[in-house]
């Protein structure tokens, strides 16, 4: 058997290592004579996985103290629901900064509920790049600003972070979040749904400031409540164990291998050679995103002529290339390089592309 060098763009590639220590560990886990996934979220081996994700986590991200971390169900679509249901009063303003897809679904999941203003939207320019932030009309009474740090889709990313004052700032950072060191205390919320960057589809990490959670927010059953997961630990009612504990082996995993700061030299280098393999095609490829909205995440590219789509794709595959369809809504190819994808496999993908071009161009 050999694994391919998979590029899709969530659920994504896992480090082998952890796919081969979670096969080692399926059925006998620890010696305790079962799997942890059979085993109660309540007994102490469960327990000690949970709090070392959450040790590790901190440890990797920095995490202050006076923010809470959950582990959560719902995905991240659920979490953009729940921030506005649990910090914003009904009909309050929040403000929403737009800058691809999931910036347009966190919009849509408070409409609902809040006067949800539109403080930037980079649509008309077909989000290719992130609004000015001096062209940004943020509320002064919202109850936060929601921005999405990483356009899987469109392969827009944050390169600081945005100043909103005293208005809690709220991420989406599912497509970036540990990928290159961050200053949570920047942030009011900030959270991620695990596909991408962090383990399996099936859990949410999210990081809150705890003044926040005193917020009234809106009338909501306690299953929705931040502030009543916090109290019970994540574990409401039964968690989803067997991605925690996933989620868990990944963040090891990190620290292993040097931490946050080491991941973001490499996804610098390895963004760098895909741009540049992109950039230097003279025209073959191209990439429309502005250079200084560019993701280290997700790189969508096109080729000059559609008609060469679906040989590249089949023939990427036949080299061991797989999942680098681009997303329905812009079509042409999209390159999904998360912490889990090895330099080798991005470096086998740009003299696969070089070498495409040589016999097309
Ligand atoms: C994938 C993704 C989402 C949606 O995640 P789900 O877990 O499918 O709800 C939201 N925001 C961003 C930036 C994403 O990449």
């Amino acid at each position: 058997m050999s694994r391919a060098y998979n590029f899709s763009a969530g659920p994504a590639t896992l480090p082998e290592t952890v796919l081969q220590q979670a096969q080692a560990e399926l059925l006998d886990w620890h010696g305790v004579g079962a799997s942890i996934v059979e085993l109660s979220h309540r007994g102490p081996e469960f327990l000690q996985v949970a709090q070392e994700a959450e040790a590790d986590l901190r440890t990797l991200m920095s995490i202050p103290q006076d923010y809470a971390v959950l582990f959560l169900q719902g995905g991240a679509t659920t979490q953009q629901a729940l921030i506005a249901l649990n910090f914003a009063a009904p009909g309050q303003t929040v403000d929403y900064a737009v800058t691809g897809h999931w910036g347009k679904t966190a919009l849509k999941q408070v409409k609902p509920y809040v006067d949800a203003k539109v403080a930037a939207n980079g649509e008309a320019g077909g989000f290719r790049d992130i609004p000015a932030y001096g062209q940004w009309q943020l509320s002064k009474d919202a109850a936060y600003v929601h921005y999405t740090a990483n356009e899987t889709i469109h392969g827009v990313e944050f390169r600081d972070i945005p100043d909103t004052g005293d208005v809690p700032l709220v991420g989406d950072f599912s497509s970036s979040i540990v990928s290159e060191p961050l200053d949570v205390s920047k942030f009011g919320i900030l959270y991620a749904g695990a596909q991408k960057n962090l383990g399996p589809v099936g859990v949410s990490v999210v990081i809150v400031r705890r003044d926040l959670l005193e917020r009234a927010g809106q009338p909501r059953a306690e299953i929705l409540d931040y502030r009543a997961h916090v109290k019970g630990e994540s574990m409401l009612n039964t968690p989803p164990t067997w991605n925690w504990y996933l989620a868990g082996l990944v963040f090891k995993w990190m620290i292993a291998q040097g931490g946050v700061s080491e991941f973001a030299q490499r996804n610098a280098r390895k963004s760098a050679l895909l741009y540049r393999t992109i950039d230097e095609s003279g025209g073959f490829y191209r990439n429309e995103v502005a250079a200084g909205a560019r993701s280290r995440m997700n790189v969508p590219f096109f080729l000059k002529d559609e008609a060469l789509d679906k040989p590249f794709l089949k023939e990427a595959e036949a080299a061991g290339l797989i999942s680098l369809k681009g997303h329905r809504a812009l079509g042409g190819m999209r390159a999904s390089i998360y912490n889990a994808m090895p330099e080798e496999g991005v470096q086998a993908l740009a003299d696969f592309m070089r070498d495409f071009q040589n016999r097309n161009g």
